[in-house]
């Protein structure tokens, strides 16, 4: 039994040691992180510092040592940057530039487009001006071939009774005894009444 309790002794006292070493680790953690976050401020203080030293003494030439070359490493870093600025403005200015140009040329080619299609429009109304020119000389054409037809039918027609006319006059007869004219199909004089031969 006695082995037991040692051994219980032993895993207690163990896992007592591991908790202790766990918040040992998260305070450490904890600490660490403090340490940074206060060396970020002072990162944040060097930063401002050398700005307003900068605007203090950018044109002067400090004996110090190291620090003039600081002050132009800054100088030749701010003129870089504003190079670069004028670069990005310029690429800007050539994009605008080329968009308007593309927004002229769509516009143009829109233009031509719909006076293409005006031209199209106003062929298409010739046409139809022609065709419709050309039914109603079609129409009068008919007309007038309807007219003749019925002229010329109207003439045979007055032919036929002329001919009918003479047809019937060339058969009339005349009374042989008074010579009175008789007709064709008579057998005795209407006016003398003697036969007729
Ligand atoms: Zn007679």
């Amino acid at each position: 039994m006695a082995f037991f309790d040692e051994l219980k002794q032993k895993v207690m006292s163990g896992s007592k040691q591991v908790a202790d070493k766990a918040k040992e680790v998260a305070d450490t953690t904890k600490l660490k992180g403090q340490i940074a976050t206060e060396k970020g401020k002072i990162k944040d203080a060097y930063s401002k510092l050398g700005e307003l030293y900068y605007e203090a003494h950018k044109d002067e030439t400090p004996e110090t040592e190291g620090i003039a070359e600081q002050l132009a490493a800054i100088t030749t870093s701010l003129e870089a940057i504003d190079l670069y600025e004028k670069e990005i403005e310029k690429i800007k200015e050539a994009a605008a530039e080329l968009a308007a140009a593309r927004e002229a040329q769509k516009q143009e080619a829109a233009a031509q487009a719909q006076e293409a299609e005006n031209v199209v429009a106003d062929a298409v109304d010739v046409v139809k001006d022609l065709a419709e020119a050309a039914e109603d000389k079609v129409e009068d054409a008919a007309n007038a071939i309807k007219e003749k037809v019925e002229d010329v039918a109207d003439i045979v027609e007055d032919k036929a009774e002329d001919t009918v006319e003479k047809m019937k006059v060339q058969k009339e007869k005349f009374c042989s005894h008074c010579g009175k004219k008789v007709s064709a199909d008579a057998s005795f004089c209407s006016s003398c009444g003697n036969p007729i031969a």
